[in-house]
């Protein structure tokens, strides 16, 4: 999913679900914030203190992507949770949509989270991880056959002149059978050497199928390679989407209810659900859904809005990216315990751990 979800959608189901403004732009600005924390980075202060980032994500074509150790340990957490279904490794990585596995990890988010004072910042990471499972079920978070994909039978239904023509042009600028999250191949091929021969053969993640799981208006078909018969996968995003904001609704009135003092009356989802199906099924770009979110969100459509969420401001990395930075700056290097960017760090750290460390590990699948 893209920024249009995972948040300014999950800002607008945590209001939905009784949220308050701001622990709902908190739990919003998380979400979206794994996407964007893309690099190693480290920041010393002179008074005494060091500061390392969490690293939940990598952009497509970064070469980290090749390496086994950040598909287990970014792509599989953070972006394409387990099934857990199966015989083998293989197949128990392939993602699984509200899976068992996806589910216990929410229980136990929700009871850390009122422990810690980074809560807010947890419940935003396993929003963004659940609703991952939404869009990337059926593919997994390493290079695997099992993710590659029979590029001429993807067929899209339903798609407007406009989306056809988008879609074409991300198709020519980087369609690659195997390793398409590398656009910039050649290079890499360079680089490595061979080094990764054998993990650059198979696709990673849902690369073979582009962005086509994460634009929430298309309905598409496809056939896995692996699959000899002539059996079509088929795919109703904007029905995924819709059961995803549902369910991630449910969730948030889980912690809400959990959260004394910030419960406020939850709306009701079904009354809702057009407006935001709505949304959802508009054949438009990123920027244009953002939009819609945003106006439905400040008029009232969705829940009672307040001023706080009229002004709710655009979302920009930079923001915590420049508390991280301001790190070096502090008086007193401990202050940096009550910034957001640090609770995310320690909510990302917790999640990671918890799940490569705890949860995969009971059901038999090691990774690190
Ligand atoms: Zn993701």
């Amino acid at each position: 999913m893209k920024l249009d979800m995972h948040y300014y959608g999950v800002y607008a189901l945590a209001r939905m679900a009784g949220m308050n403004s701001s622990a709902a732009k908190v739990i919003a600005y998380a979400s979206q914030y794994v996407d964007d924390a893309v690099s190693v980075e480290e920041r010393i202060n002179p008074v005494g203190g060091r500061l390392e980032s969490e690293v939940t994500a990598h952009h497509a074509g970064q070469i980290q992507n090749l390496n086994t150790a950040a598909q287990r340990k970014v792509w599989v957490p953070f972006h394409f949770m387990p099934g857990g279904k199966g015989e083998n490794l293989m197949e128990w990585l392939v993602c699984e949509k509200d899976g068992t596995l996806v589910r216990e990890m929410l229980d136990h988010h929700l009871e850390v989270a009122r422990t810690v004072d980074f809560g807010l910042e947890l419940i935003g990471i396993a929003a963004h991880v659940y609703a991952d499972t939404f869009s990337h079920w059926g593919f997994s978070g390493v290079s695997s056959p099992l993710n590659a994909v029979d590029a001429p039978s993807i067929n899209v239904i339903r798609a407007t002149p406009g989306t056809r023509n988008y879609l074409k042009e991300k198709e020519k600028s980087f369609f690659r059978k195997y390793n398409p999250w590398t656009p910039v191949w050649e290079d890499i091929q360079e680089i490595v050497a061979g080094t990764f021969a054998e993990e650059v053969t198979s696709a990673l993640g849902h690369g073979a199928v582009l962005t086509y799981p994460d634009l929430p208006y298309l309905n598409w078909s496809f056939r896995y390679d692996y699959n000899d018969s002539d059996k079509r996968e088929r795919r109703s995003n904007p029905g995924d989407f819709s059961e995803g904001c549902e369910k991630l609704y449910h969730f948030f009135c889980r912690f809400s209810e959990r959260l004394k003092g910030r419960e406020q009356p939850h709306m009701d989802f079904e009354e809702r659900r057009g407006v935001i199906q709505g949304i959802l099924e508009t054949q438009t770009g990123t920027a244009e859904r953002c939009e819609l979110w945003v106006n439905a969100i400040s008029s009232g459509e969705l829940f009672a809005s307040t001023n706080m969420d009229r002004e709710l401001p655009e979302y920009d990395a930079k923001r915590w990216d420049r508390q991280r930075d301001g790190f070096e700056f502090l008086k007193n290097p401990s202050n940096i315990t009550g910034k957001q960017v640090f609770h995310f760090y320690q909510a990302a750290a917790l999640h990671r751990f918890y799940l490569l460390r705890e949860l995969l590990p009971e059901k038999g699948i090691i990774l690190t």
